[in-house]
């Protein structure tokens, strides 16, 4: 593996964004960047802001408020058209800047700043149809109808494993609605935050509508979530960080929007075409380090076709080239942090002692150039029950545990039987089992004959059970997490109506 040579640019201080201005916290305290890669390579200093700092930003984006949500919605979204254009044209430079500092390969890098563009372009179509209703009126000479009204100051927190996908699902809905936003990116990413309100600023989204406070969860965090002036929190993290947003934005009647944790299933059924399971399995488990939300951390396997799939997915997970992300030939790139690859080690080891089979992996990788790192080998258990923690709880790594069905209704039960319940897929040549399966996983999101990661930002994104709370982000869902409806009644007639319908009235 070869990794990123000694020649680093020097060091830059980062400032957060607040009211148009690139200013450095109160506290006068920095966070250090590191590449997950290769520790020596210090991408930056950033921002270690306090609650002095979200007051302003919040303060900021209450002023600002008051103007942008008269703007006009499509006068808003030719600034994110804008936008969506200076991504585009700078996507190189963003997913490099994005492997860099989270580790993913470039492939996957390029395609979430993609995901980024889809989004803007998307939602700042959004600008020229956010549809209310009209509806006839009970009443003679009168209208009624509804709008869309945007809510006020929206708090925005994100995780590092989508540093510019994830912050664009929540912002240009935002915004094209018509509210500010005061964003808080994961302290392990903070560089593709910096990178995407820049572009916001460039396009020219005016001081106060947009600001960026960089820095950790408990200060800044818990500052946006205290603050009365904050309606809307749209959050995504983990279910444990989820429940604590929740509490705390209880109090001030917040409007939530929590994306959270995943244990997702892919079902491979006895007539599935296993070439192409084994595949899915491939990218769906190891993609970005298994580091994915709706990474296929559990596959199911019909006993029939059992042994053959495993052999075929060990013999690929081991030939996976793991390496720097920004190495052309790397297919998976290391863990974001030390902590994280500490977490994948551990419950290898829980796995172990559950009795599960390590089919392949289990080691942090350390020899030379890895030890400057955080990689771990792609690892699969085999011989699982669903019971045992590796099947049940959330790892965030390369790890996938393989699981044996006797039936579909197992297949089925099996899938269920977790607190998650974001993503799902079945490997079938039958469209009656298909199609139940799509009817029956209790899941937000279903795959047929593809692997559990793929949304595109035109359907509604999110789960169910302790993985979301109701809402969903892209698509037009998204609409309805940052506006509220307001209905409208005309009364044309120019004399007092009753508001009963009587006859005289008809
Ligand atoms: P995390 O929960 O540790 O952190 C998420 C964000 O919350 C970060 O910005 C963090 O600084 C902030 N935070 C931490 N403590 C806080 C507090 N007390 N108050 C307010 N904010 C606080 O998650 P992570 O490690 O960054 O990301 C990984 C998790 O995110 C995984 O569980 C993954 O499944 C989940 N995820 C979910 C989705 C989805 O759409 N469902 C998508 C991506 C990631």
């Amino acid at each position: 593996m070869s990794v990123t040579s000694g020649q680093f640019p020097p060091k830059t201080t980062y400032r957060n964004f607040i009211d148009g201005a690139w200013v450095p916290s109160a506290s006068g305290e920095v966070f250090e960047n590191r590449n997950p890669a290769n520790s020596d390579d210090l991408i930056g200093v950033f921002q270690k802001s306090t609650a002095a700092d979200v007051e302003q930003a919040v303060d900021a984006a209450r002023r600002a408020y008051r103007h942008w949500r008269l703007v006009p919605a499509p006068r808003r979204a030719e600034l994110l058209f804008r936008a969506a254009q200076l991504i585009a044209d700078r996507k190189e430079a963003l997913a490099r800047d994005m492997t860099r500092e989270m580790g993913k390969i470039l492939d996957e890098t390029r395609g979430d700043v993609q995901e980024a563009i889809d989004m803007t372009y998307f939602m700042a179509g959004e600008g020229r149809r956010q549809y209310g209703q009209t509806v006839p009126s009970e009443l003679r000479d009168k209208f009624a109808m509804s709008i869309r009204q945007p809510l006020g100051v929206c708090a925005v927190i994100t995780p590092w494993n989508f540093p510019m996908a994830i912050p664009s699902w929540k912002i240009i809905p935002a915004l094209v609605c018509g509210n500010t936003v005061v964003f808080k990116p994961a302290t392990l990413t903070p560089l593709s935050a910096l990178n995407f309100v820049k572009i916001l600023e460039e396009a020219g989204v005016p001081p106060g509508v947009m600001n960026l406070v960089t820095g950790g969860g408990e200060e800044v965090g818990d500052a946006l979530l205290a603050d009365d002036d904050i309606r809307v929190v749209s959050f995504t993290g983990s279910t444990d960080v989820g429940r604590t947003v929740s509490k705390r934005a209880a109090p001030s009647f917040k409007r939530v929007h929590l994306e959270m944790g995943g244990k997702n299933v892919i079902m491979i059924l006895e007539d599935a075409n296993l070439d192409l399971a084994v595949e899915g399995c491939l990218w769906g488990g190891f993609g970005t380090a298994g580091q994915r939300c709706t990474a296929a951390s559990r596959v199911v396997v019909h006993e029939k076709v059992y042994r053959q799939f495993l052999d075929q997915f060990v013999a690929r997970a081991r030939a996976l080239r793991v390496g720097d992300g920004a190495d052309p030939g790397a297919q998976m790139g290391p863990v974001v942090s030390r902590g994280q690859l500490n977490t994948v080690m551990k419950y290898v080891e829980i796995g172990q002692q559950e009795g599960a089979t390590l089919a392949c992996g289990g080691h942090a990788l350390t020899d030379g150039a890895y030890g400057k790192g955080f990689f771990h080998e792609p690892t699969i258990f085999s011989d699982v029950a669903p019971s045992m923690r590796i099947a049940q709880e959330e790892i965030f790594g390369p790890v996938v545990s393989v699981m044996a069905c006797r039936s579909f209704e197992e297949a089925v039960a099996i899938g269920n039987d977790v607190q998650y319940g974001l993503s799902a897929s079945i490997y079938t040549q039958d469209l009656n089992k298909a199609f139940a399966a799509m009817r029956d996983l209790e899941t937000g999101i279903f795959y047929v004959n593809a692997p559990t990661i793929g949304a595109e930002v035109h359907l509604p994104f999110g789960g169910t059970k302790q993985t979301g709370n109701g809402h969903r982000e892209a698509g037009t869902a998204a609409l309805d997490v940052f506006s509220e409806w307001k209905s409208i009644y005309v009364d044309f007639s120019g004399r007092l109506q009753r508001a009963q319908i009587d006859t005289a009235d008809l």
